[in-house]
């Protein structure tokens, strides 16, 4: 697939913005120097170059135009109940080390953060949590590490929590816990953004209710696209509009499409449902890359996605609209927020 000029031009003039991948999970222990020996890693992975088993590092975030990208830590099974608060930590621990050996990185914790590496033209990472087992049930948790830069936490993985149950968990059909609720309130009033992929359907409804703030599905795509229990219906995706929420598109072919051969255009008609469905102002980029083991067949890495651009372009969308799809709901929605 070809790139055409307006299509560069308009993907490296704009803001671009995807909120989730896995990538610092597949560094934190090569980072740390008992998890190295644990793990009989020899050496540590280094984002500042191009990694060619890696779907994201720092120089293919530039070669493919992407400014800003939300780091999750993941709390992995193994490491759940107890013992996520510690995991987390190492997590975070790989964040700064990230930022340490790139120092033109911008760390976002304030949407003026998110303005200065897009004025300056720099690659910018933000801290992002995915599953609320990270806080061990504690809000003091959360309040520490909102001072460690925390600025999106994703309630659950798959499986249930003290927060709500997860998807793949989802057999009580009870919403948010106490807990749940206070921690909503806590992250509204400190300003770390609530994330609901993963999350049970009545768990989501409850999210819509008590929130007093925008929401972000970082990686989820459209239910009535595909029929996966991790996208969303078009009633969530409505309700999340209302709430002035954005929702990233997730590469992960199961969430595309049911079916070996998947391709771009596959992941395209989520786009066309969504902004049919709810206009342009709620939707953006989730890749879930380096979690995911297989993506449309044309996006390989994310040197790939100004072809997303290009695809948006050959669909008849306009500059702004795809301009707010690539990152402005994202940025509007952290100015809110943040
Ligand atoms: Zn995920």
């Amino acid at each position: 697939m070809n790139i055409s000029k307006r299509a560069k031009d308009l993907h490296f003039s704009s803001f671009v913005v995807d909120t989730h991948c896995d990538t610092l999970m597949k560094v934190v222990n090569s980072w740390n120097p008992y998890m190295r020996r644990i793990h009989n890693i020899d050496n540590e992975i280094d984002l500042s170059q191009d990694n060619p088993g890696l779907h994201l590092d720092i120089p293919k975030m530039k070669k493919g135009g992407l400014n800003l990208q939300f780091f999750a830590v993941y709390i992995e099974p193994q490491y759940k109940p107890s013992g996520s608060l510690a995991r987390a930590l190492q997590g975070f621990d790989a964040f700064y080390q990230m930022l340490e050996r790139n120092p033109e990185l911008v760390k976002v914790t304030s949407y003026q953060d998110a303005l200065k590496a897009k004025e300056t033209n720099s690659p910018a990472a933000l801290l992002a949590i995915e599953g609320g087992e990270a806080l061990e049930g504690s809000l003091s948790s959360l309040g520490m590490m909102y001072k460690l830069g925390l600025r999106s936490l994703g309630l659950t993985w798959n499986q249930r929590n003290r927060i709500a149950e997860g998807v793949g968990d989802c057999v009580s059909g009870g919403g948010l816990t106490v807990f749940g609720r206070e921690l909503i309130a806590e992250m509204n009033k400190l300003g770390i953004i609530v994330d609901v992929s993963h999350l049970s359907e009545p768990g989501y409804w409850d999210v819509i209710k008590y929130s007093t703030k925008p929401i972000i599905a970082s990686h989820s795509n459209a239910r009535a696209v595909c029929d996966h229990p991790r996208n969303l219906t078009d009633e969530q995706i409505i309700a999340l509009a209302e709430n002035g929420g954005v929702m990233g598109m997730n590469f992960c072919k199961p969430f595309v499409k049911s079916g070996e051969e998947v391709n771009l255009d596959d992941l395209l008609d989520h786009v066309d449902h969504i902004i049919t469905l709810v206009g342009p102002d709620h939707i953006g980029l989730g890749s879930d890359f380096d979690g995911i083991t297989s993506a449309p067949k044309e996006l390989t890495d994310v040197t790939t996605i100004p072809l997303i651009t290009q695809g948006l372009i050959d669909r008849g969308y306009d500059d702004e609209t795809i301009e707010k799809f690539l990152g402005k709901n994202y940025l509007r929605l952290l100015k809110e927020v943040l």
